[in-house]
C-alpha cells in the first residue's frame, strides 16, 4: 500500500531510551502546532498512555483508543478525542495496548497496520504526532511504517548519543525494507541544563556526529513543563509565559519549516 498523505505530515516521536522526552515533546509540539492554527492529531502508542494523562483524558475515557485503531476495529474517525486546545485531537492509549503486540504477531503486514488505519485522517490533518513506547517494538516499527519523519529527542547525558545510533540504525533497516520515503526530520535536545557541562558536551557531540540532523531549537529544563503535566495541560495552556512553552513554540516553527 502506497502513502498518499498529501498536505499531511506524520512525525513518529521516537528513541527507544525511556524518560529523555518524547512523550513530552509529542505534547507540546502537537499543541504548538495547534496554536499556530494547524490541525493536528496526536496518537498515543504506548501502552503506558502518558501522553494521554498529559492531555487531561481521563483513564475511563481511554476505551477504543490505539489500540482499536491497531486491531482495525473502529475506522480513525471515530477514535478522535477532542482536548482543550483547538485543533488538537487524540486517539488515547490503555494498557490493552500491551496485547496488540502479541495478538499480531501471525497478522498479516503485520507493521502497515498503522498506516493503513490512519489513512482516512491525512485528508483532514496538517499533523499527525505518534508518541512511541521506549522500545523498538512492533507498536514502533508500525509508528515508523506509518511516518514521514522520525523526530528523537536526545536527554543530554551520558550515553544518549549511543542510543541514538540504535535508532538510527532502526530508521536506516526500515527505510530498506518498508518505508523508503521515512526521513529524520530532527533531533531535539531536551532537558537541556545551561549551567551544566555535560548538556554543553552531548550538545557539542551530537552536532558533530548528526549535524544538521540536530535542530537549532533546544529545550530547556523546566518545572512548569513537568508540572503541566500533572495537572493534565500543554504547558503553553498551564504557563504560557514559561519558557518551556517559548521553546516547544520554537520548536514547531522549525518543524513546520522542515515539514513543509
Ligand atoms: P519519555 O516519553 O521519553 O519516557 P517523558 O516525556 O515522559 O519521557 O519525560 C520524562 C520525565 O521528564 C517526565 O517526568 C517529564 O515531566 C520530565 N521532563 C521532560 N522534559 C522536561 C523538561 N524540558 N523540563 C523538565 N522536566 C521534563
Ligand atoms: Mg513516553
Amino acid at each position: 500500500m502506497n502513502k498518499k498523505n498529501g498536505k499531511c505530515f506524520i512525525l513518529a516521536v521516537a528513541n527507544q531510551k525511556g524518560g529523555v522526552g518524547k512523550t513530552t515533546t509529542a505534547i507540546n509540539l502537537a499543541a504548538a502546532l495547534a496554536e499556530a492554527g494547524k490541525k493536528v492529531v496526536l496518537i498515543d502508542m504506548d501502552p503506558q498512555g502518558n501522553a494521554s494523562t498529559g492531555l487531561g483524558v481521563g483513564y475511563d475515557a481511554r476505551q477504543g483508543g490505539a489500540y482499536t485503531l491497531l486491531m482495525h476495529e473502529k475506522p480513525a474517525e471515530e477514535l478522535l478525542q477532542s482536548t482543550e486546545i483547538e485543533g488538537l485531537s487524540v486517539i488515547a492509549a490503555n494498557t490493552e495496548l500491551v496485547g496488540a503486540e502479541i495478538e499480531l504477531v501471525d497478522a498479516d503486514e503485520r507493521e502497515n497496520r498503522l498506516m493503513s488505519a490512519v489513512q482516512p485522517l491525512t485528508g483532514q490533518m496538517d499533523y499527525i504526532i505518534i508518541d512511541c513506547p521506549p522500545s523498538l517494538s512492533l507498536l514502533t516499527l508500525n509508528a515508523l511504517v506509518a511516518a514521514n519523519g522520525v523526530l528523537a529527542p536526545l536527554q543530554c547525558e551520558f550515553f544518549a548519543l549511543e542510543g541514538l545510533g540504535h535508532l538510527v540504525k532502526t530508521i536506516d533497516r526500515v527505510q530498506k525494507k518498508l518505508n523508503p520515503d521515512l526521513r529524520i526530520t530532527g533531533i531535539v535536545l531536551t532537558m537541556y541544563d545551561r549551567r551544566n557541562n555535560l548538556s554543553e558536551l552531548v550538545g557539542a557531540d551530537a552536532r558533530s556526529f548528526f549535524g544538521d540532523d540536530v535542530l537549532e531549537t533546544v529545550i530547556p529544563r523546566n518545572i512548569r513543563i513537568s508540572e503541566a503535566q500533572s495537572y493534565g495541560q500543554p504547558v503553553m495552556i498551564y504557563d504560557p509565559k514559561a519558557s518551556g512553552a517559548a521553546s516547544y513554540r520554537a520548536l514547531a516553527a522549525e518543524v513546520s519549516k522542515r515539514t513543509a
